[in-house]
């Protein structure tokens, strides 16, 4: 449990600011950049209430 939105990409220090949800994984939340990159092949990405997108 954490209430803390950082991206849980490997390295990344950004903000998480979108949900991922991913049929074949647990969701996590991503930076907007990360997002961007991953929001293909079946994984939904929803931003969340605070996100803001460059
Ligand atoms: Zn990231």
């Amino acid at each position: 449990m954490s209430d803390i939105r950082t991206c849980t990409e490997d390295g990344c220090q950004r903000s998480g600011s979108v949900r991922c949800h991913i049929s074949w994984a647990d969701e996590h939340v991503v930076c907007t950049a990360h997002a961007r990159t991953r929001s293909t092949g079946g994984v939904v990405a929803e931003p969340l209430a605070d996100a803001e997108w460059e």
